[in-house]
């Protein structure tokens, strides 16, 4: 009998992505989640469960329905700027529900656990390429709620074996190139998809936040992977945990940084229009630099991100933008 995965948050971004690619590779994913970032349109893979995180006997009744061999947990709240205004939300959401997920987890016996953590954890290091024993000094509560997970997950281990692997995220851009499901956030706040809303005039413009950082342009760097890409760390990352292996962190992002202007370039070439944008004052919360400096889910997971140019990122991104969407 196919096996069934718990995902949190599959009617979001990242979520759908993994139902999609969880179906083609035999599981069954069971959709969690409270459709208030997420859209229904987007649970087309497996069975859904509407319900939150802050609700633990929703969450324990559907353990006990579905008995999921693993969790993959990408509910959340994340944005930056929303984090830095509003921390109790970050807080509230992200620790509390997290910590009942993992309850709920354990009660039942499932006992692996797939949870998308962030290169946000890790804070601004001066510059330098980041791999999985950097330090983590978060600069802000979306950062700070997702290594407090981290760490929730190691006293869960040590006390009731719960097996897990932590993939750090860089940036998340690009679409399922079949176009059956994209990025739809509203209100959308990151680069590639609010530039592309800008390209065809869906908003007056882009703001590029700074471009006064120490960087080689002035605006920030970050290291962008394809969420294509990424989910096929996530299948890897279940197999591994399925297969017996212990318990790891994995930053999942390709090691080339680039900034916001040379975005913006690269998205005039591949639609091949203008991009209209002014710059702005920074925004809090912002680190000027982040890129993954480690090749170990290369490594230990056979990971090979190979949609992850920037061009491929954002072609397939546009693709969607132009034909694909979501009923509000
Ligand atoms: N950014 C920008 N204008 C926008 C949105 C983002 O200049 O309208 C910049 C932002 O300051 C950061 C980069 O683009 O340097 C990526 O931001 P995003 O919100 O996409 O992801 P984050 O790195 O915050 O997770």
């Amino acid at each position: 009998m196919a096996q069934h995965v718990l995902v949190t948050g599959g009617a979001g971004y990242i979520g759908s992505h993994a139902c999609k690619v969880l179906a083609r590779e035999g599981f069954v994913p069971i959709t969690f989640d409270n459709l208030i970032t997420g859209w229904k349109d987007a649970v087309k893979f497996g069975p859904f469960e509407q319900g939150d995180l802050l609700d633990q006997s929703r969450l324990n009744e559907v353990f006990a329905t579905y008995e999921p061999v693993a969790v993959m947990h990408f509910a959340a709240l994340s944005q930056v700027g929303e984090a830095t205004k509003e921390p109790a939300l970050y807080w509230r959401n992200n620790v509390l529900g997290t910590l009942n997920l993992i309850e709920a987890a354990v009660t039942s016996g499932c006992l692996n656990f797939v949870f998308s953590s962030t290169c946000a954890t890790y804070g601004d290091q001066d510059g330098v390429t980041l791999d999985e024993n950097s330090a983590q000094h978060p600069e802000n509560a979306y950062g700070a709620s997702k290594r407090a997970i981290e760490d929730m997950l190691k006293d869960f281990e040590s006390s009731h074996g719960l097996r897990h692997v932590v993939f750090r995220y860089f940036n998340v851009a690009g679409a399922d190139p079949d176009g059956e499901v994209g990025e739809h956030h509203r209100p959308e706040t990151h680069l590639i998809p609010v530039m592309l809303d800008a390209i065809d005039g869906k908003r007056d413009g882009l703001t590029v936040f700074g471009d006064d950082y120490e960087t080689r342009d002035g605006t920030c760097i970050r290291d962008y992977v394809h969420v294509m890409d990424l989910i096929d760390a996530h299948v890897a990352g279940l197999r591994w945990l399925l297969d017996g292996n212990p318990s790891e962190v994995f930053n999942l992002g390709t090691g080339n940084g680039f900034s916001v202007m040379e975005v913006i370039r690269h998205s005039a070439t591949v639609t091949n229009r203008e991009v209209p944008y002014e710059i702005g004052p920074r925004r809090a919360g912002d680190c000027v630099k982040l890129v993954s400096g480690s090749d170990k889910a290369r490594q230990k997971l056979g990971w090979s991100p190979d949609r992850s140019t920037m061009d491929q990122m954002i072609a397939d991104a546009w693709r969607w933008h132009q034909n694909g969407s979501y009923r509000e």
